[in-house]
């Protein structure tokens, strides 16, 4: 069976165009290797990116709109550390927290508050690396 369902390849075309690298995208993508990705990517003629010299990936005419809009700031691992430990939980429709009993695979296991105060939850939002989202999983990994 093949990974390269329709709504995978837009995730590798949308995670490749924001700079993502190969391995990262992998890890977003069941079934997905490193270079299952690179293949992919190049079968679908998307701009070559090595990861010795990344560049911004050209914007397409169609896109250069949206792709030409001032990039947001880089940050810092340390700047970026604080951003994610101010990260709130993400609430539910009812309001609630995601906590050790409504938890489920595919959240972000990342824990916010003190465990032994009433105010413990955790993040809650889609786990895309591992078991935590995009800003928690680089805050952990790095
Ligand atoms: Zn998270």
């Amino acid at each position: 069976m093949s990974v390269w369902t329709d709504e995978n390849v837009a995730l590798l075309r949308k995670l490749w165009s924001e700079g993502h690298s190969a391995r990262d995208i992998a890890a977003c993508i069941p079934g997905a290797t490193r270079n299952s990705i690179i293949g992919k990517a190049y079968r679908l003629g998307l701009p070559d990116r090595s990861p010795l010299t990344r560049v911004a990936p050209r914007p397409k005419p169609e896109t250069a709109a949206r792709v030409s809009a001032p990039r947001p700031p880089r940050f810092s691992a340390v700047a970026h550390a604080a951003l994610v430990t101010r990260l709130a939980p993400l609430r539910f429709a009812d309001g609630a927290v995601a906590t050790v009993l409504t938890i489920r695979d595919g959240m972000c296991k990342f824990p916010i508050g003190d465990p032994k105060a009433g105010d413990f939850a955790y993040c809650g939002r889609d786990a895309c690396r591992g078991s935590y989202c995009d800003d928690h999983a680089r805050v952990s990994y790095e």
